[in-house]
């Protein structure tokens, strides 16, 4: 979940080995300063609404080489935009694996995964939108399973199966992997059936704590970190996989940012998804 913003951001920069890094900073209701640098190098940041704009520029300069080894790492790991085609031996993402389609003309319109190949049959083959439109809703249809397991299996592990009112639902989202309201409804991002299956977990066990302690704060990394002593890792892993562009194009747009994440995955100071 991320905090919550009060006005409108304001963009400042800060300078740092001869770049100047522009930052845009909103106002928030924690209490301590957060920094994001999301994989379209962008950077963003949230402080307390009572802190003065020095004393935020002075902590921000206090952050910058982190914030520009950030930078580095997203420059490393963001993948050239990829540009979709939807044709024979393009490859797809499926639970953390690339996966080549297959695209055959067929009279009846079905999608298969054979553990090799990702197929599709439609009577318009060369119709990559068509294509693409098939393809998007045989994932929809396998994070709906996929997600929901993993969901009973990590509530069982984690010993919340009989928590009150904790429910699990796909949503589209393009800026995050998954959220949960206070009511214990946990949102999942269909998305993340492209991950693989560990960092699904992270997802849902990151949201699962949540229903415990609702900020990011040390209890709920430490309760986190209990669970998943290794999510840093598996929340690296979710961090390079680009989250769904705001418009379905057939031509895949930039990878921009995201989280369990508005956030396309972002780099936190203290890391949220
Ligand atoms: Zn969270």
């Amino acid at each position: 979940m991320s905090s919550r913003n009060n006005g409108k951001p304001v963009l400042c920069e800060i300078a740092y080995g001869g770049q100047r890094i522009p930052v845009s900073l909103s106002r928030g209701l924690g209490d301590r300063l957060s920094i994001s640098v999301h994989p379209d190098q962008r950077v963003t940041a949230v402080a307390p609404a009572n802190r003065s704009l020095e004393e935020i520029a002075r902590r921000l300069r206090a952050r910058a080489g982190w914030i520009a080894r950030q930078m580095q790492t997203f420059e490393k790991f963001v993948p050239a935009p990829v540009r979709r085609r939807y044709v024979s031996g393009e490859t797809h993402l499926y639970l953390g694996r690339q996966y080549r389609l297959r695209v055959r003309r067929a009279d009846k319109p079905r999608v298969s995964f054979d553990g090799r190949y990702i197929r599709v049959e439609t009577h318009r083959p060369r119709d990559a939108r068509h294509v693409r439109q098939q393809l998007t809703a045989w994932y929809r249809e396998r994070a709906g399973d996929v997600l929901q397991r993993r969901f009973v299996l990590c509530s069982s592990k984690m010993r919340l199966s009989e928590l009150p009112g904790a429910t699990v639902s796909l949503r589209l989202m393009t800026r995050r992997w998954g959220s949960c309201t206070r009511s214990g409804r946990i949102l999942l991002n269909p998305e993340l059936v492209k991950a693989p299956v560990q960092c699904i977990d992270y997802v849902i066990v990151h949201e699962l704590c949540h229903l415990q302690v609702l900020r990011h704060d040390k209890h709920f990394y430490s309760l986190l970190a209990r669970y998943l002593p290794d999510w840093e890792r598996r929340k690296e892993r979710l961090d390079r996989i680009a989250l769904p562009p705001k418009q379905t194009g057939v031509n895949r747009p930039r990878l921009q940012q995201g989280g369990t994440g508005a956030r396309r995955n972002s780099n936190k100071e203290h890391a949220q998804i």
